[in-house]
């Protein structure tokens, strides 16, 4: 399972996970459509390596594996899924 952005996100889009990430999965990026309007970033479950190098530079802890993430974490944006499907939906659109 992707990694996933968690609700410490929210307010916070610190950018260093998206420098950090190798294959360039977490959108919407300062230059993306969208970026001003979205409170927080997100994954691309399709194109994540599963590589953990954006964990360790989120300044607010806001990452996990998925399978370690509990519900809680969702609390603003909804579940798990609907981070994943929000993560793969913004790659989409580009
Ligand atoms: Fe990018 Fe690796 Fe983080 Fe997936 S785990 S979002 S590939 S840095």
């Amino acid at each position: 399972m992707a990694y996933v952005i968690a609700e410490p996100c929210i307010g916070t889009k610190d950018s260093a996970c998206v420098d950090a990430c190798p294959v360039d999965c977490i959108h919407p990026k300062k230059d993306e459509a969208g970026h001003g309007e979205t409170d927080q970033l997100f994954i691309d479950p399709v194109e994540c390596i599963d590589c953990g190098a954006c964990v360790p530079v989120c300044p607010v802890s806001a990452i996990y594996a998925g399978d370690d993430l509990p519900e809680v974490a969702f609390y603003n944006v909804g579940t798990i899924d609907d981070a994943i499907a929000k993560g793969a939906k913004l790659a989409a659109e580009g």
